[in-house]
């Protein structure tokens, strides 16, 4: 008996007729719209822009679901679109967008086996493993070339291999970049909230100061101020910077706005141009890359720092370090804090008849229990041991203690099952309400200890007040 799965019903097949259209009308809208930009520059300027083929490759991996047949064919259409549009003979288009795209096929398959995360420029490497990716296809497009120069033009194959790949290159060290750390949402968030302006000042008054006094090493005049916004900003700014300098360069040698004294008729100066500009994108993007992992390292440092191994509260340091800081700042008109200090109850009891084990469960769900409570702007921390503190937002006094106490009883019903035992925890907990902020934090905070001791000596599972003992039972 046969158990081929039954064939796909006639809408099924339409949804998958219907996206596989819209992925091939993308890919050759893209393409040809890039491929306009390159010919129109190829016309216009000596050193030729041609973003089209990192515009492809950037929406090829961006977009997954678009690396399938369809989508290859809207690029091979796109290309030849655009090519017959500037009125190139149908042979020769043909054949030009069989090269970009079989070039640019390569580069993708190469690139789609990389990590996710050097596609979005976030390891050391990434740069470096990016550009290896790039080589094989922009010789294989190179090839196909030089067929084409070779047969239809009788050029040299040798010139062809060399200018093509440099040219490619190029493009898509300028182009890809952009597209591939541009808003993506697995990105890492900015290390800077706010990143200042001056060194994209800095950079643009560098890039004035190449027009203004050009020659052969005007275009490194920019490289020590794209440094300076490598080592400041995000790597996708770093790569938007990237591109209008590399295309800056390419557009304004191609004009002669640029005069870097040579001859840009000649292969091979073109050739030199444009892998000095190719390497000088590389180094700020290699050095943005480098500052994302160190930044993520740092951010991760600091959380391991500030934090409690066992259940991710602020450690002791890091409650007391941001609670003086808090303490220092005023509070608002009718703003007010409590301050809660929490000592679990026979704590090493728990510990003694289910094991060590059993009494960090209850530890991380006290934990869980606490973090519920502590909303934006407020504190909570695991000062040691079975200790906890807390700093809670309670306009007045009556706030402070209906807070206190919903907490106390969240805590006393709450139920740990370990292993068929269930188990349940009480907290003494020592508290006081602020409305103007002391002087001196150390001795409130030694004072709310022995109110803590105060709550375990008057029978434990309680609140202690500083100020007014009677108000924790009224409350
Ligand atoms: P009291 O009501 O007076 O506070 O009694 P207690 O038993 O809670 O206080 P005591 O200071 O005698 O014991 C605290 C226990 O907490 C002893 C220690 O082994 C245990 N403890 C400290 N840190 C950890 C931890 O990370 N995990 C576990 N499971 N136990 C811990
Ligand atoms: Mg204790
Ligand atoms: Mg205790």
């Amino acid at each position: 008996m046969s158990s081929s799965a039954p064939p796909p019903s006639i809408s099924t097949r339409a949804v998958a007729g219907v996206a596989m259209l819209r992925g091939f009308l993308l890919v050759a809208v893209v393409v040809a719209a890039g491929a306009v930009i390159g010919l129109f520059s190829r016309h216009a300027f000596s050193v030729a822009f041609w973003p089209a083929n990192a515009m492809l490759v950037g929406i090829m991996l961006r977009k997954p679901s678009l690396f399938r047949r369809s989508g290859w064919v809207g690029a091979f259409v796109g290309f030849l679109a655009a090519d017959l549009m500037f009125d190139r003979d149908l042979d020769l288009s043909a054949f030009f967008a069989l090269a970009n795209t079989a070039g640019t096929l390569t580069a993708t398959i190469a690139l789609r086996r990389l990590d996710p995360a050097d596609l979005r420029l976030e390891r050391a490497h990434s740069v470096l493993r990016i550009l290896a990716c790039l080589i094989p296809g922009c010789l294989v497009a190179a090839l196909i070339g030089a067929v084409l120069v070779v047969v239809e033009f009788h050029g040299s194959a040798a010139q062809t291999m060399l200018t093509w790949p440099a040219s490619e290159l190029v493009n898509y060290l300028v182009v890809l970049p952009v597209l591939l750390t541009l808003r993506h949402p697995d990105a890492q968030p900015p290390a800077i909230a706010e990143p200042p302006l001056w060194p994209a000042l800095a950079l643009a008054l560098s890039c004035v100061a190449a027009v203004q006094f050009d020659g052969p090493g005007s275009i490194m005049f920019p490289m020590p101020a794209l440094l300076l916004c490598a080592l400041t900003y995000p790597v996708a700014i770093t790569a938007v910077l990237t591109m209008l300098l590399g295309t800056g360069c390419l557009v304004t040698i191609g004009l002669g706005m640029v005069a870097i004294g040579q001859d840009m008729a000649i292969p091979r100066l073109v050739l030199s141009v444009r892998i000095a500009v190719a390497f000088l994108v590389l180094v700020p993007l290699t050095i943005s890359s480098v500052m994302a992992v160190q930044n993520a390292l740092l951010r991760q440092l600091r959380e391991a720092a500030e934090h409690d191994g066992l259940t991710g509260l602020l450690n002791r340091r890091a409650f007391e370090q941001r609670l003086e800081k808090r303490l220092l700042r005023r509070l608002p008109p009718g703003g007010g804090l409590a301050l809660l200090w929490l000592d679990l109850d026979h704590f090493k009891a728990i510990n003694d008849r289910h094991g060590h084990a059993a009494g960090d469960a209850v530890l991380r769900a006290v934990a869980d229990t606490l973090r519920g409570v502590c909303g934006p702007g407020e504190l909570c921390g695991r000062l040691g041991g079975e200790e906890f503190a807390l700093l809670l937002s309670a306009p007045d006094r009556t706030t402070a203690h209906r807070v206190a106490e919903r907490l106390r009883d969240a805590i006393a019903t709450q139920r740990v099952d370990w292993h068929g035992a269930t188990i349940h925890a009480t907290a003494s907990i020592g508290a006081c309400h602020l409305t103007r902020m002391p002087t001196d934090t150390a001795p409130l905070l030694r004072r709310l200890d022995e109110a803590m001791y105060q709550a375990k000596r008057s029978g434990r599972n309680r609140i202690e007040w500083l100020d007014t003992p009677e108000a924790a039972r009224a409350a």
